[in-house]
């Protein structure tokens, strides 16, 4: 096929700037170099007639015009730049999603095909179908999470809020998590000291701990050791989850949290996945008036998220009251 060379968009910004900066030096040079000549003139023809002084009100007003100008060229610029990086993480997500559709759905077709052309034992259609149940669910979750991540996106996610005891629902939610993924009883640790009130949506709450462990046993080469603790200051509860896994460098940290975005380096496990997990733990916890970050000491040395949230009664009182009566309202 044809090569089709491009020039960047940056590049051709770029120049364009360039180009009508060069176009006002030599349009001012011209200029000055006339109004001097033309000061001479007059200065000898009719001197009473030409200012001694420059106009310098005309001076400051264009200097503070191209300044504007330039700023707001600056401002389209990065602009311009955050939108390509989208674009790119966009197409990449593409990528991933349509290797993530088509794989279970080639597999899905294989056993079909198997159990409709060849005669196969009991067993052996048993295990097909468990295969085929187990490839249904993963497109099943991937759908769910990409429809889930723009419902929530145009705020079109009704949430349950309601009232629990910190101390109580943590350990509960990160159990029942863990089930899920069958992990052993020596691959994690739960500790929670945790005192007062939290408001959350349950199901959301699930969701954020489902990502998080699902994440650690995705980017873990080794055996897993996933820690949970879960406390409490005056204002905040502090759940941190900390695994053992491939760690992050520094400058990832916060761009992991960003949608579509993935870590793409040697030292990451080629592992398949949408950038949209953490988008959407960051999304759902912003929702219950918290925040969320990650901290690692880099590669190959494990990672930590930690989310913090408003204790009910101490701190984002008004908010909490808000959202609580927002879902009451919904759920009656
Ligand atoms: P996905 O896992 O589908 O790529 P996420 O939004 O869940 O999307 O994660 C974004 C990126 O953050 C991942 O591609 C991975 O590189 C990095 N990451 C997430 N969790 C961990 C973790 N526990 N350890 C190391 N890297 C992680």
């Amino acid at each position: 096929m044809k090569k089709v060379y491009s020039i960047h968009p940056i590049l051709v910004f770029v120049l364009a700037q360039l180009a009508w900066l060069s176009l006002l030096g030599i349009w001012i040079t011209w200029y000055v170099s006339n109004y001097i000549i033309f000061n001479r003139v007059g200065d000898k023809i009719s001197p009473q007639m030409v200012p001694k002084t420059m106009n310098i009100v005309a001076l400051v007003l264009g200097l503070v015009l191209l300044g504007l100008i330039l700023a707001g060229m600056y401002l389209i610029f990065i602009y311009l730049n955050r939108q390509l990086q989208v674009t790119k993480m966009y197409d990449n997500f593409i990528a991933n999603v349509s290797h993530e559709l088509k794989s279970p759905l080639a597999s899905i077709q294989l056993y079909l095909e198997t159990m409709s052309r060849r005669r196969i034992s009991y067993d052996r259609r048993k295990e097909f179908i468990e295969l085929m149940l187990k490839d249904t669910r993963r497109l099943r979750n991937l759908i769910d999470s990409i429809l889930d991540v723009s419902a929530i996106e145009q705020r079109k996610i009704a949430h349950s809020f309601q009232i629990y005891t910190t101390q109580e629902i943590f350990p509960d939610l990160i159990n029942e998590s863990i089930s899920k993924f069958k992990l052993s009883d020596t691959a994690y640790t739960i500790e929670c000291n945790a005192d007062g009130q939290c408001v959350l949506d349950r199901n959301a709450m699930l969701i954020v701990i489902d990502n998080l462990i699902d994440n650690a046993l995705k980017y873990c080469e080794k055996l897993l050791n996933i820690k949970f603790e879960v406390t409490t200051d005056k204002k905040w509860i502090h759940i941190k989850v900390s695994d053992n896994g491939v760690g992050l460098p520094p400058k990832q940290t916060k761009k992991i949290f960003k949608k579509f975005h993935r870590v793409y380096d040697k030292k990451s496990p080629n592992v398949k996945g949408t950038g949209l997990g953490l988008y959407w733990v960051k999304e759902i916890i912003k929702y219950h008036g918290g925040k969320v970050s990650a901290k690692s000491a880099g590669w190959h040395k494990g990672s930590t998220f930690i989310i913090e949230l408003p204790i009910y009664g101490v701190s984002k009182k008004g908010f909490l009251k808000k959202i609580l009566k927002r879902s009451q309202m919904h759920f009656k």
